[in-house]
């Protein structure tokens, strides 16, 4: 493959001139960078330690500036499906930057992966493309109410929709891991009551009882922001036809799920059809890319065509619609069973690897998404999942596995994202390496205990 870099070339890379190391550049980017990152979840708060810093991927691994090798199961928080700097998405990218990077005007790359997204979500008529997933919910939440012409939306508890005002509340993944309050109270310093006064806050898992003040019910159809909770079978369709019974919009917030999950991502995967979708993460092939989409007739309350206004300097960028593009061309149906397949031997293995340190989990599996809870059953919702985290037995596991070469994400309510470059091997020894952790961290706790 003439785009990946020589193994010579890329140890240059991760072995720069004056040589770096993970402490001296935590201790550097804490005084210019707040908490040394720029997303918290990476500053590894809620598992200790310090993050290392990657100088390069290669399909299922990642190597940090100190030359060492990591099995990456992070994989940028699922963006990464094919594994990293796959060569058909360099190859995309390097095609496109030579022509330009951004313009402020209409290019081809944004009107084919457009086409691309409604031919896989069929009921989705037009999309528009965004930066980020966050940019996807905020946007896709405005045009529900400009719409309905109604206020009130409604989300649920563990459920992660970006970092907008109106959507952090009781809000999941990072959020999660301050210990912050649930109920009608914002999440975050710096939200004032009034942004989060029209989000009601439910339970997953349970129909709510609508009326007609509600615009729009989002969800993640498959929570993969408290680790992986599924949706009970009759919840989803309970929320069409409740979302049905009041005239509210239902929302699939698929930023995790989309294209993932399945060709049509949980739309398919459900067999519940919502009015909007908003994607991102997979879409971008590792670039800034959100979208959101619906029928024709609701996506045209939207500027320029209708009243409800959203833009973006940098929405449809040509780099980040060709990466998107590259991904998307390579998730056809065998790549979903390969990753389906590579998933459940990921999940046995794990299954295996605490039940021989005598530690009770429970690990989830949908598609791709592999869940881990400690504890004896399966989490349906915010308070049973965190009732797992509060057992307090992830970051010695995390801890463990990252000694020995494994990463897993630094925080116990994201999912493990295997992606299409994991291969049998590295599976094996990802498995040979959770049942040395498992053991391990079963040790620490009973000394912790006694
Ligand atoms: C990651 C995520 C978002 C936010 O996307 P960003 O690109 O991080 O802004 C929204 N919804 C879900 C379900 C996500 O997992």
């Amino acid at each position: 493959m003439s785009s990946q870099p020589s193994e010579q070339a890329a140890d240059s890379l991760s072995q720069p001139a004056q040589s770096l190391t993970n402490a001296g550049l935590f201790e550097r980017g804490l005084i210019r960078i707040p908490g040394g990152v720029n997303s918290p979840v990476r500053a590894f708060r809620s598992v200790g330690g310090t993050p290392y810093f990657v100088a390069r991927g290669q399909g299922a691994y990642v190597w940090d500036v100190e030359g060492n090798r990591f099995i990456d199961y992070v994989q940028s928080y699922g963006a990464s499906i094919l594994g990293h700097a796959n060569a058909g998405v360099i190859a995309a990218i390097q095609r496109a930057a030579p022509l330009g990077t951004t313009f402020g005007a209409p290019t081809p790359g944004e009107i084919l992966l457009a086409e691309e997204l409604c031919s896989r979500v069929p009921a989705m008529e037009q999309v528009r493309l965004v930066s980020s997933g966050t940019e996807a919910t905020m946007s896709a939440v405005r045009l529900a109410r400009g719409a309905t012409g109604r206020s009130k939306i409604l989300k649920f508890e563990g459920n992660y929709h970006g970092h907008s005002d109106a959507l952090l509340a009781a809000a999941g993944s990072g959020v999660a891991e301050g210990a912050l309050d649930s109920g009608s109270t914002p999440d975050s310093a710096g939200v004032p009551t009034g942004a989060v006064a029209d989000t009601i806050l439910r339970p997953y898992n349970v129909v709510p009882v609508l009326d007609e003040t509600v615009a729009v019910v989002i969800v993640e159809a498959i929570s993969a922001n408290m680790g992986l909770v599924l949706p009970k079978p009759e919840f989803l369709q309970g929320l069409r036809a409740e979302c049905d019974r009041v005239g509210a919009l239902l929302l699939f917030d698929e930023v995790i799920t989309g294209f993932r999950v399945a060709v049509g991502g949980a739309t398919e995967w459900s067999g519940v059809t919502p009015d909007i979708w908003c994607f991102g993460k997979i879409i971008g092939g590792g670039l800034p890319v959100g979208a959101f989409g619906s029928s024709a007739a609701v996506m045209s309350e939207l500027a320029p065509l209708g009243p409800v206004y959203q833009a973006g300097t940098l929405s449809g960028n040509p780099l980040a619609t060709a990466a998107g593009l590259a991904v998307l061309q390579q998730l056809d149906a065998d790549a979903y069973l390969q990753l389906s397949d590579t998933a459940e031997q990921l999940a046995m293995g794990l299954r295996s690897a605490f039940a021989s340190a005598g530690t009770q989990v429970v690990v989830p599996k949908v598609g791709p998404l592999v869940g881990l809870f400690f504890g004896e059953t399966q989490p349906t919702d915010f308070a049973s999942a965190s009732a797992s985290v509060a057992l307090g037995r992830y970051p010695a596991f995390f801890q463990a596995m990252l000694s020995r070469g494994i990463a897993f994400a630094p925080g116990p309510y994201e999912v493990i994202f295997p992606s299409l470059a994991h291969s049998e091997d590295d599976l094996r020894i990802t498995i040979e390496a959770a049942h040395e952790a498992a053991h391990e961290a079963a040790q620490e706790a009973a000394q912790e205990e006694g």
